[in-house]
């Protein structure tokens, strides 16, 4: 057995430090050759890719997790090593590919952004992305102006261009959309020849084809091709404007948290070593006695067992965990043998986890719990967002509001908005509550495409919305949502008969001033209910609270 778990590769790093410990885990292995240093290289790729794909950056993660499985189909066992000089140089070729996309991707990432004032300063690097889109679409295509349009009020510079031309002399864009022209339902060499050409060119954007038809094999064909996205005919606008939108939003980035009921000192050092390379927090203990109290205290994202421990197996500690009710849902991965099978037949009758065989490979351990994770934070994700605009809704604005609040540094300010709908129910009763609907909805895509992804943006009610943005100023913030309230104001909304305007009013507060979430809400609520007194479409600022004495 190779020693995985050397201290080098236990760093996790910020992710200048993972690019670098990836180069020097290849190059380390180009010199040695041996197995124990392409584990470490592999190790180093894995923790990239995680990093990746925390900050949403799916082109990238997927260029790097197409390295990783190059990476693990050569893993092989010890003596297969030092591989082939052709399968080193081709594998090479790929890290170079991917750390020049990286460096790329980070050159635009550092560029300046205006969208909040002087706050922007104080955000690391990583949170900014370029808000440019290239779009492909020859003359006949008529609406991509309109789309190209609509993007731009949503905050993007975007470039239309006719397909096969030359690709602009800039950074690569943060997204690129096809539009086909007339069906898009046969294969032709062109199109396929131009998807490729721009997926080489732009490995860290998101490649979006539209007026798909809903069939599998074309659909595949394009994904072949480098297609990220594919946008079915119906709904088009609607589909590509809410998934571009969403990308610019960073989710919650909380570290995973695995609590370890595992009896063997060895193989615990192993997991251990493993979860931390990926920036996983772990707690372990070495028998289920402490159980309950433990996941009380520590709240884990998954639960990996041991299937043998002393005192009982790793199934009854299941059993006895799901009875609680705050942890029926906990998933939970077995670690077991391959002789189990009685075991692993009634752990999956206790509901579908998953299993590791031991001795398990590190970087599927980390897979698997990072996958099973994400599958379950995207579960819980659903029941707090709105339907309609896929923003947070009331309960879980006010939880990320207090939140946000209690993890704001000393002296550091948070700026919260109030935002409602001026005059809407006459919109609902003019032209119908399909067309308010898509009101609301389209304010819900300018607040995603003007503010910054760290943003927190709720539906706080039916057409009323709310705003957290720290290390922002009332001031500063009045000023941000002035820019969007202008945007909306001028944003055509389509109905049966022509296009309408609508307008929204605003109250701002701030934490230098009310400390509460609850006085925040309050304030902004009241200097809402001034803008709406002082004839609308404006954007108010609170007044300092009255001192008593
Ligand atoms: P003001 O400028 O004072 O805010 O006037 P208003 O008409 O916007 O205010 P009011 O609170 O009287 O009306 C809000 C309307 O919003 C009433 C309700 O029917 C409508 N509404 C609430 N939720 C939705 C929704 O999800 N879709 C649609 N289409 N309408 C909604
Ligand atoms: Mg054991
Ligand atoms: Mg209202
Ligand atoms: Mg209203």
């Amino acid at each position: 057995m190779p020693d995985f778990f050397s201290p080098e590769t236990m760093s996790q790093g910020s992710f200048d430090e993972r690019v670098a410990t990836l180069r020097a885990r290849w190059q380390d292995y180009r010199d040695g050759g041996g197995f124990e240093q392409f584990v470490e290289f592999t190790l180093a790729l894995n923790s990239l890719a995680e990093r990746l794909s925390r900050l949403r950056l799916p082109g990238l993660v997927r260029q790097c997790e197409g390295l990783e499985n190059a990476a693990l189909a050569m893993y092989g066992a010890p003596e297969t090593h030092p591989a082939a000089a052709q399968t080193v140089v081709a594998l090479d070729r790929q890290i170079e590919s991917l750390l020049g996309a990286i460096a790329t991707a980070r050159r635009v990432e550092r560029e300046p952004d205006q969208r909040a004032g002087d706050a922007a300063e104080a955000r690391p690097a990583e949170w900014i992305k370029p808000r440019t889109i290239w779009m492909f679409a020859n003359a006949g295509t008529g609406w991509a102006a309109g789309l190209a349009a609509q993007l731009t009020f949503y905050g993007f510079q975007v470039r239309v261009m006719p397909w096969c031309h030359e690709l602009p002399a800039e950074d690569p864009p943060f997204a690129v959309i096809f539009v086909p022209e007339g069906d898009a339902d046969s294969s032709d060499d062109a199109t396929t020849a131009d998807i490729r050409r721009v997926r080489a060119a732009c490995p860290a954007s998101q490649l979006y084809f539209l007026g798909v038809p809903r069939t599998l094999e074309r659909m595949v064909e394009l994904m072949r091709a480098g297609i990220d996205v594919t946008i079915q005919r119906d709904d088009q606008m609607a589909a590509l404007l809410s998934s571009v939108l969403d990308l610019v939003q960073t989710h919650d980035n909380e570290r995973y948290r695995i609590l370890v009921v595992e009896d063997s000192r060895t193989a615990l050092t192993q997991i251990e070593r493993a979860l931390k390379q990926n920036g996983i927090d772990c707690q372990a203990i070495p028998d289920p006695s402490r159980l309950f109290e433990v996941v009380e205290d520590y709240r884990p994202d998954l639960v990996l067992m041991d299937m043998y421990m002393p005192s009982c197996n790793g199934v009854e500690a299941t059993r006895a965990l799901r009875q609680m009710s705050a942890f029926q849902a906990v998933p939970i991965v077995y670690l077991s043998s391959e002789t189990d099978v009685a075991l692993q037949v009634e752990a999956l009758r206790l509901g579908g986890d998953q299993f590791l065989t031991k001795p398990f490979n590190p970087v599927l351990l980390a897979a698997t719990v990072k996958t099973t994770i994400e599958r379950h934070r995207e579960m819980r994700r659903a029941s707090r967002h709105d339907g309609l605009t896929g923003l947070l809704n009331h309960t879980a604005s006010k939880a990320e509001l207090d939140a946000r609040l209690a993890a704001l540094p000393a002296g550091a300010r948070l700026a919260v908005a109030m935002l409602d709908i001026d005059h809407f129910k006459s919109v609902n009763d003019a032209y119908g509550h399909p067309v308010g609907d898509q009101v609301i909805r389209s304010l819900a895509w300018l607040l995603k495409g003007w503010l910054r992804g760290t943003d927190v943006i709720g539906r706080y009610g039916g057409e009323e919305f709310i705003v957290a943005m720290p290390g922002v100023s009332a001031h500063e913030a009045r000023g941000v949502l002035d820019g969007i309230r202008a945007h909306f104001a001028n944003l055509p909304h389509v109905h049966a008969a022509g296009s309408l305007r609508v307008t929204f009013s605003a109250g701002v507060a701030d934490s230098s001033r009310y400390s509460k979430a609850s006085e925040l809400v309050e304030a902004a609520d009241q200097a809402l209910l001034e803008a709406k007194a002082r004839g609308r479409n404006r954007i108010v600022e609170a007044l300092p609270p009255i001192v008593p004495g």
